[in-house]
C-alpha cells in the first residue's frame, strides 16, 4: 500500500488542476491517468476543436471574403493531413507543458486506470494506494444511441482521429458538439448534413440564439434535418453508409459523426465498493464544496452535473485543494453566471438566464429586453453579409442585466469582459455608461435602446 497525502484520479482539466494546486500547498499528490495527460479537453476535446474551427475560419475567409477585399485567390489544395499534422503538433507542445508543471510541483503521474477497493483504496495495476483526500475527476465520454447499424459511425472521438477529410457527412445531435463539428466540415468544404430530433439545435439556449443559428446554419450551407432521427445504418459494399430516417427518406454518405451527447466515466470505477452515492444517471453526488457522500472523497468536473465545461472543472478543482490545504474552509466555486461561447459559424456566446428563465424567475412584466440585429462590418464589406443577433435580458427597476446572448463574428471574444460585468452584478446603465469601441460589434450591447 503507497500513502499519499491527496490523490486525484483523472488527469484532465479538473484533476490536473487540483493536483497542481494541492503540490504548491507541499502535499505529496499522486494524480492517475489512464490515457494521455490533459483528458478530453487537450486530447480529444477542446483543443483540437478549436485548432478546427480556426482551420475553417482560414477557409471562410479565402473562399468567402477575400475576393471583395480585393484578394484574387486561387486555391491549389486544401491538405486535412497538414491541419490535423498542425494541430496534432500543438497538442504534443501542451503535454510536454503539463508534464513539465507537474514535474516541477512533484505530483507523481501513474499512467494507469484506477478502481475502488474500499473508501479511501485504489487499485492502479495490481497496486494499491491511499490517501486521506481523493478526488474523482474521471470526466465522461461519448455516447452512441443503440440503433441498427450505428457501429459504422464514429463519435467525437473519431473524428479526432480523421486522417482523410470525408467529402460528406451526417452529424446526428443538435448540441454544442453536432453543431461545432458540422460547421466545421461544412466550412472546410464537406457536404454536411446536420440531423436534429428537435425544431431547433441547442436545446436550453435563448429561442433567439436557436434560430438565428438554425438560419445561419442553413445560409453558410449545412443541410439541416430538422425533426429527424435515424432509423437504421446500412453500409453498402463500396463503404458508403445509407441512413435511413424517420421522415422516410434515406441519405446517403460517407461518414456518419455521432453528437449524441456524454455519458460520465464513473460506472467502471469500483463505486460499488464504496459508500460514494451516484445518481440514476450516474453523476456523482457532490455538495457546495465537491464533497461526496463519503468523508476525504471528492468529485469535479464532468462528473459532478455541473455544465460540462474545461474552466468549471478547473476551476472547482483548484478551489478544493485551497479548501482542503490551504485553510481556506468555504472556497467553493460559485456555479452561477458561468458564460459559455458555442464555436459554430459565426459563434455564439451566452451567460446568464434565457428569455424564457427569467420570465419564469421573475415574471415578463419585470423584464426588459433589448435586442439589436446587424451585419457585422467584417461580412458588410463583402457581398456575402453574415447576420448578427444580440440580446439583453435586464430584470426589475434597476434593470439588473441578468441575460446576455449573441451570435455573430466574434461573440467568442466579446463575451468574456461582460461576463465580468454580470457577475458583479451589472445594470444597463452600467452597460450604457460604458463608452463604446468604435467600430466594433461588442458595442452593440452598450449602445442599446
Ligand atoms: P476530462 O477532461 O474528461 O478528464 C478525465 C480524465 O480521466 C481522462 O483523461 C480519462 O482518461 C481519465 N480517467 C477516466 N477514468 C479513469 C480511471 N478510472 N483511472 C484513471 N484515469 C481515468 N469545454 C470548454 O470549456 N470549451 C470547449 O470549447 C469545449 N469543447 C469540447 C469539445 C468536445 C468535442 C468535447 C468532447 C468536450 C468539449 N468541452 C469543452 C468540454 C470539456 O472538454 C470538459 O468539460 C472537460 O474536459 C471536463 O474535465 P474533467 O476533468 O471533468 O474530465
Ligand atoms: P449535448 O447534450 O449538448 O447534445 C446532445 C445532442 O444529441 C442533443 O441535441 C440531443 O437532442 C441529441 N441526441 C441525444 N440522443 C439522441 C438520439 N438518440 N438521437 C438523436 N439525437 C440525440 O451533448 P454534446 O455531446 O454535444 O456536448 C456535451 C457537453 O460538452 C456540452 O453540454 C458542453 O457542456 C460540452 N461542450 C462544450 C463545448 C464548448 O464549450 N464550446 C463544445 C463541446 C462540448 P435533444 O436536445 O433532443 O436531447
Amino acid at each position: 500500500m503507497q500513502q499519499f497525502d491527496y490523490i486525484c484520479i483523472g488527469g484532465g482539466s479538473g484533476g490536473i488542476a487540483s493536483a497542481n494546486r494541492a503540490a504548491k500547498h507541499g502535499k505529496k499528490v499522486l494524480l492517475i491517468e489512464s490515457k494521455a495527460v490533459g483528458g478530453t479537453c487537450v486530447n480529444v476535446g477542446c483543443v483540437p476543436k478549436k485548432a478546427m474551427w480556426y482551420g475553417a475560419q482560414v477557409a471562410e475567409a479565402i473562399h468567402k471574403y477575400s475576393p471583395d477585399y480585393g484578394f484574387d485567390v486561387t486555391v491549389n489544395n486544401f491538405s486535412w493531413e497538414t491541419l490535423v499534422a498542425s494541430r496534432q503538433a500543438y497538442i504534443s507542445r501542451i503535454h510536454a507543458s503539463y508534464d513539465r508543471v507537474l514535474g516541477n510541483n512533484d505530483v507523481t503521474l501513474l499512467n494507469g486506470y484506477a478502481k475502488f477497493v474500499d473508501n479511501h483504496t485504489v487499485e492502479v495495476n495490481g497496486e494499491h494506494y491511499t490517501a486521506p483526500h481523493i478526488t474523482i475527476a474521471t470526466g465522461g465520454r461519448p455516447f452512441t444511441p443503440d440503433i441498427p447499424g450505428a457501429e459504422h459511425g464514429i463519435d467525437s472521438d473519431g473524428f479526432f482521429a480523421l486522417n482523410a477529410q470525408p467529402k460528406t457527412v451526417a452529424v446526428v445531435g443538435g448540441g454544442y458538439i453536432g453543431v461545432e463539428l458540422a460547421g466545421v466540415l461544412n466550412a472546410l468544404g464537406s457536404e454536411t448534413h446536420s440531423l436534429i430530433r428537435q425544431t431547433m439545435p441547442l436545446r436550453g439556449f435563448d429561442h433567439t440564439i436557436q434560430e438565428t443559428l438554425k438560419t445561419l446554419m442553413i445560409e453558410e450551407g449545412v443541410n439541416v434535418h430538422d425533426q429527424t432521427e435515424i432509423t437504421h445504418i446500412e453500409k453498402q459494399q463500396d463503404g458508403q453508409l445509407v441512413l435511413t430516417l424517420t421522415d422516410g427518406n434515406s441519405l446517403t454518405v460517407e461518414c456518419l459523426i455521432w453528437a449524441t451527447g456524454r455519458r460520465p466515466n464513473t460506472d467502471n470505477i469500483g463505486l460499488e465498493n464504496t459508500q460514494i452515492d451516484v445518481t440514476d444517471k450516474g453523476l456523482i453526488t457532490v455538495d457546495k464544496y465537491q464533497n461526496t457522500t463519503v468523508d476525504g472523497v471528492y468529485a469535479v468536473g464532468d462528473i459532478t452535473g455541473q455544465p460540462e465545461l474545461t474552466p468549471v472543472a478547473v476551476k472547482a478543482g483548484r478551489l478544493l485543494s485551497e479548501r482542503l490545504f490551504n485553510q481556506q474552509h468555504d472556497a467553493h466555486l460559485d456555479y452561477t453566471l458561468v458564460p459559455t461561447v458555442v464555436f459554430s459559424h459565426p459563434p455564439i456566446g451566452t451567460v446568464g438566464l434565457t428569455e424564457a428563465e427569467a420570465e419564469a424567475q421573475y415574471g415578463k412584466e419585470n423584464l426588459t429586453i433589448y435586442r439589436s440585429s446587424f451585419a457585422a462590418m467584417y461580412t458588410a464589406v463583402t457581398r456575402h453579409r453574415q447576420l448578427t443577433s444580440m440580446k439583453l435580458i435586464c430584470e426589475g427597476e434597476s434593470q439588473r442585466v441578468v441575460g446576455l446572448h449573441g451570435i455573430g463574428y466574434a461573440m467568442d471574444e466579446i463575451l468574456q469582459g461582460f461576463a465580468v460585468a454580470m457577475k458583479m452584478g451589472a445594470t444597463k446603465a452600467d452597460f450604457d455608461a460604458c463608452i463604446a469601441i468604435h467600430p466594433t460589434s461588442g458595442e452593440e450591447f452598450v449602445t442599446m435602446a
